[in-house]
């Protein structure tokens, strides 16, 4: 399933970003709330309020204004107009981790899951693990790591439980902020070359884990291992 969410207000939720490539499972209409539940044990409620509605056409037909989501499959595209409420967040189903957008998020059940897993494992990869954390994207790791000034690099051994709380509840604030107000605060993602707003040293980016999702970082206000030497995971 090819995700895009061309309206801005949209686009500011970040849902494309960590739905895209996801299998849709599932979908479940409760009153005017969609629920759309994606590979992962990801659930996407878009709810329509007066204005929305759903089309669907021929894949790639050509489109006047901005909708806010398109779900792109083989042969057809769902379209949603007029906006609606886009909120993600992880079903809880067993072997998932505790959801990063529960109000409040539980950073100590959060904290006990990394600690569970192996040490060696570099923390931006184990950010994406939907069984220690359920709902962290790729733009969130890199932002909730920046702003904890931790390098996604490091080994989780070599990262203390304070900075681990903070990346958590970090990436907690900023996707929060996200989905209640549409406010999207990026400061590496997609930066690489571009100076770091702290520090003004050029942001580094680099494929990290098994899915080989880039990983961007301030090598100066976030310092670490140099991922040319590599970090081994617990398959590597
Ligand atoms: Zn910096």
């Amino acid at each position: 399933m090819e995700v895009e969410t061309p309206h801005p207000r949209a686009a500011a939720t970040g849902v494309a970003e960590q739905l895209d490539g996801r299998r849709l499972e599932g979908v479940e209409a409760i009153g005017k709330n969609l629920l759309l539940r994606f590979e992962g044990g990801l659930v996407l409620r878009s709810h329509l309020r007066m204005s929305g509605r759903w089309t669907v056409r021929a894949r790639g037909a050509a489109t006047g204004g901005r909708p806010w989501l398109v779900l792109r499959g083989g042969a057809r595209e769902a379209v949603l107009w007029g906006g609606p409420v886009l909120e993600l967040t992880a079903r809880r189903v067993r072997g998932l981790g505790p959801d990063i957008l529960a109000r409040p998020p539980d950073l100590d059940a959060m904290v006990d899951a990394f600690r569970r897993a192996d040490q060696r494992r570099a923390i931006g990869d184990a950010l994406l693990d939907q069984r220690l954390v359920a709902g962290i994207g790729n733009l969130w790791k890199a932002e909730g790591l920046w702003r904890a000034r931790v390098s996604p690099w490091r080994a989780l051994g070599e990262v203390t439980d304070e900075e681990l709380r903070n990346v958590l509840s970090q990436a907690a604030q900023l996707m929060r902020r996200s989905v209640d107000r549409g406010r999207q605060e990026r400061a590496v993602y997609r930066a690489a070359g571009r100076p770091c707003p702290r520090c003004s040293t050029l942001i580094a980016s680099r494929g990290q884990g098994e899915a080989n999702r880039t990983a961007y970082w301030c090598p100066s206000c976030q310092p670490g291992p140099d991922p040319k030497r590599g970090v081994r995971g617990p398959d590597s």
